[in-house]
């Protein structure tokens, strides 16, 4: 059985460590199409919970090495 990575650190739209997870392979997708990229091993989502009430997860990107690999935030949307 396959664990999911994570790992804790700093997201700059929350403003404060959170938990991260790789993404999964919709996400790697999307993310590929946005960027125009052939890989994206090296991104991580945020998973704080914004909306208690939804669940709604901040899903902003960071790299391991970079928190703010991007301009503006990069959030992934939820993909069904
Ligand atoms: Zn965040």
């Amino acid at each position: 059985m396959a664990t999911q990575r994570t790992m804790k650190d700093y997201c700059w739209t929350c403003g404060a460590d959170q938990q991260h997870r790789q993404l999964d392979k919709k996400e790697e997708a999307w993310l590929k199409e946005r960027l125009g990229r052939a890989g994206v091993g090296e991104f991580w989502i945020c998973v704080n919970v914004l909306d208690p009430d939804t669940g709604r997860q901040c899903r902003n990107l960071r790299t391991g090495f970079n928190k703010k690999p991007f301009a503006e935030p990069l959030k992934i949307p939820v993909l069904e």
